[in-house]
């Protein structure tokens, strides 16, 4: 990586390090809600010169700042978390721990500029231990009839990127389009953690997996809102 992008990163790790010290339950939900709208801004701020980094064909810098900018997400989205538990709205709880973990477990697999968020993933492991109940999921099993890769828009056999790998500060995805499903099954470890069971029936009423209230006949089940 080059020198303006390693000292660029170097100069943001008091910010994140205090940021760190709002991701607890009992800190101010305020300040955890600043924290995480500044994270955001930094998160910009890393994706506009990734973009200039790629004008100028610097791979690795911009990978690099690819794998920060996707941490920052994770530091942002954990706060999120914390606010939404403190606000009673679990669903979104669950949602932004798992956007937090993915982020963070895709930052460390791109480059090893993230190798230290290895820790930080250990942590929110924990936490969805220890917060979190266990819980079920849906998960499908399809045949890929369509997909693209997010790149190159090539179908995604035909081209040479790698999901889950970062070229040129870009992050490599299978866009799927069409597919044929064969089964769905519930499983406790699902590829996707946002498909989890969101109601069961207990004495023939309806109640929330996570939060155990009764569901009203009227519930709205709710979708998947946030992306990574
Ligand atoms: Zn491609």
């Amino acid at each position: 990586m080059n020198q303006k992008t390693a000292e660029f990163i170097e100069s943001l790790e008091d910010t994140i390090n205090e940021a760190v010290r709002y991701c607890f339950a009992v800190r101010s939900t305020r300040l955890q809600m600043e924290w995480a709208l500044r994270i955001d801004e930094l998160a910009s701020t890393v994706s506009t010169l990734n973009e200039e980094m790629q004008e100028c064909s610097e791979e690795d810098s911009a990978n690099a700042l690819l794998s920060v900018e996707m941490g920052l997400r994770a530091l942002s989205h954990e706060l999120r978390m914390w606010v939404s538990l403190k606000t009673e709205k679990v669903r979104e709880a669950w949602e932004y721990f798992v956007s937090a973990e993915r982020n963070a477990a895709n930052a460390v697999s791109i480059h090893p500029v993230s190798a230290k968020l290895l820790g930080y993933l250990e942590r929110l492991r924990r936490i969805e231990k220890v917060v979190f109940p266990t819980q079920l999921f849906n998960s499908v099993g399809m045949i890929v009839i369509d997909s693209h890769c997010s790149i190159c828009k090539l179908p995604y056999e035909e081209c040479d990127h790698e999901k889950g790998k970062a070229y040129m500060g870009k992050y490599c995805s299978e866009i799927i389009t069409n597919v044929d499903l064969r089964e769905v099954s519930i499983v406790e470890e699902p590829r996707d953690k946002r498909c989890r069971v969101f109601t069961m029936t207990e004495n023939g009423i309806e109640i929330d997996t996570l939060t155990l209230d009764v569901v009203s006949p009227s519930y709205d089940h709710p979708t998947a809102t946030i992306h990574d």
